[in-house]
């Protein structure tokens, strides 16, 4: 949320640019305040649009918005919410070229890279329409005589959204399908260094047919977050990004009697024994290392590789590197540029760290050719060997296109390291050795495994969460977790007059 002194040059070079406002109540909202923020164009390095930042007063106007609106959605029928989603389902998908271009334009991810984002996104949109089923609730007849004893499941009311700028698509999307389908209304606060794509998003909901009020975003920084955290008529938090504003976020929205669920960093390992299939290895390394340009939580940044083939597995990611290409995300390209140009040279500078800390620099990626503009914020693929724990560069979330490389002795040494990290987002293995697979599945602290699957996301109908410091809470996104989350459970015990039963009993009640 920090903007460099050259940032604020090339601001004042757009003085006419566009600024984006809030969407409240179904309709676009400028808000009280008048500051705002640059928004890149991270593969020309230039401000393409300014976001407007909401004080606690905005926030307000659109949690308001939503109250009113859950008092009429809490009471529309499944059937009318499920229509909804099938809908928003297929303009979704019939119009995802739109919003992949809006994707590139602002974070700089490739277009193959957006599409597939936007894909796993519509997952969560085809589970939503499912909610029959998935909010059924139970029922026992006669647990007692006469008496039956039912659940429901009920809307909480106003839920918080707070997204990363990694996928400004596809985490809001992990979200408000299930709350809204299941009754809530939504307040979204993506993250303002991509915002335009949740307001998109918010367009294309009203065309699906859903009532004004029931999903509004509001943007900003810090203030606009606390006012949510802070906001009484705000029931639960859904929260990603990285793990010191995870852990701020849960630490607060549950202080202030809110359901949190916290989603936050990782650093995510791939364990490569000797009998794996090198060359699927190796494409694993590189398609989940360099993916995004390293920019997902779910990227592979070490390879702990066994003793005995590391020489032979770096050989193998060295050479497919060097067929990467690297910049204009419509032209192409494997890899996009980075978020912004101070995020580029903090990830460049861990190259210097890997050579400070007596790590073998393999490949540095600040020297790869570049298919763009000499202002992109670009960092090439960068490959470093034998990081020693100790460094920086094993320890902290890069989250760029750097990729270590940990030689270990065996299994042992291998989860070893895994389950001492502070963070447990997702984890792989490469083996052909069943045994092994299963001790690790069964072994590793992370909540996400992969075995000879390098990204672990599950699937829509499956939840999403880490372990450790990559989760706060123990709520998951989507899949069952999801409508649990997005839901309270009231259990009614209930009784229909029959003459025979009746009388005075001040006992707890008991079967009879
Ligand atoms: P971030 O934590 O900087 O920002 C996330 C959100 O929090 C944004 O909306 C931002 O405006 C807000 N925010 C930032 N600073 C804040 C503060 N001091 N107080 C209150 N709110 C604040 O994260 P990011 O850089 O946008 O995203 C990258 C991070 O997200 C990485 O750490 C990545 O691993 C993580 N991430 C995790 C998952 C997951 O599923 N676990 C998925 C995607 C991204």
């Amino acid at each position: 949320m920090t903007d460099t002194t050259t940032d604020r040059a090339a601001r004042s070079d757009a003085p006419t640019a566009e600024v984006l406002d809030h969407w409240i109540d179904g309709a676009p909202a400028a808000g009280a305040s008048d500051r705002t923020g640059p928004v890149y164009d991270p593969a020309r390095g230039v401000v393409q649009r300014e976001v407007r930042y909401a004080t606690a007063d905005d926030v307000d106007a659109a949690v308001q918005a939503a109250a009113r609106a859950f008092l009429m959605w809490r009471d529309v029928s499944i059937a009318k919410r499920q229509q909804v989603m099938f809908r928003f389902r297929e303009l979704l998908a019939s119009r995802a070229p739109e919003l992949a271009a809006i994707l590139t334009s602002e974070h700089g991810k490739v277009t193959g890279d957006a599409l597939g984002e936007i894909q796993r996104g519509l997952e969560v949109v085809e589970l939503a329409c499912g909610l029959p089923e998935y909010t059924k609730g139970e029922y026992s007849e006669n647990a007692s005589s006469g008496i039956d004893v039912y659940t429901v499941r009920q809307p909480l009311g106003v839920v918080g959204i707070i997204s990363p700028f990694n996928f400004p698509a596809m985490v809001p999307l992990w979200f408000f399908p299930l709350a809204i389908a299941t009754g809530n209304t939504v307040v979204l606060k993506p993250s303002e260094k991509d915002p335009s794509a949740s307001v998109w998003l918010a367009r294309l909901l009203q065309e699906a047919g859903l009532p004004d009020g029931v999903f509004n975003v509001v943007h900003g920084d810090k203030v606009a977050v606390d006012a949510l955290l802070d906001h009484p008529t705000v029931r639960a938090i859904s929260f990603v990004g990285s793990t010191p504003i995870a852990k701020y976020i849960y630490e607060h929205g549950t202080a202030a009697g809110k359901r949190v669920q916290a989603l936050g960093g990782a650093k995510n390992h791939m364990l490569v024994l000797p009998d794996a299939d090198l060359d699927l290895a190796a494409d694993a390394a590189v398609n989940a290392g360099f993916g995004s340009s390293g920019e997902r939580c779910m990227a592979i940044s070490v390879v702990l590789a066994v003793d005995t083939v590391a020489d032979a597995f770096v050989d193998k990611v060295r050479e497919r590197m060097s067929k990467l290409t690297v910049g204009d995300g419509t032209r192409g390209t494997d890899m996009g540029p980075l978020i912004t140009r101070e995020h580029r040279d903090k990830v460049a500078g861990y190259v210097d760290t890997a050579r400070t800390d007596g790590a073998d620099v393999v490949v540095d990626g600040r020297e790869h050719p570049i298919d763009g503009a000499d202002d992109g914020f670009w960092m090439g693929p960068t490959l470093v060997d034998r990081v020693p724990v100790s460094s920086a560069v094993y320890r902290d979330e890069i989250f760029g296109p750097v990729l270590s490389v940990v030689r270990v002795e065996g299994y042992e040494d291998g989860l070893r390291i895994i389950n001492e990290s502070r963070y447990g987002n997702g984890t792989a293995i490469f083996t052909n050795d069943g045994g092994a697979a299963r001790r690790f599945q069964r072994e590793v602290t992370v909540g996400m495994v992969g075995i000879n699957v390098p990204i672990p996301v599950p699937v829509g109908y499956h939840s999403f969460g880490g372990w450790k410091d990559s989760l706060f809470g123990h709520a998951k996104a989507y899949g069952p977790r999801g409508f649990d989350f997005y839901t309270q459970e009231k259990a009614i015990t209930s009784r229909w007059l029959d003459p025979s039963h009746g009388g005075i009993n001040l006992g707890f009640p008991q079967h009879e």
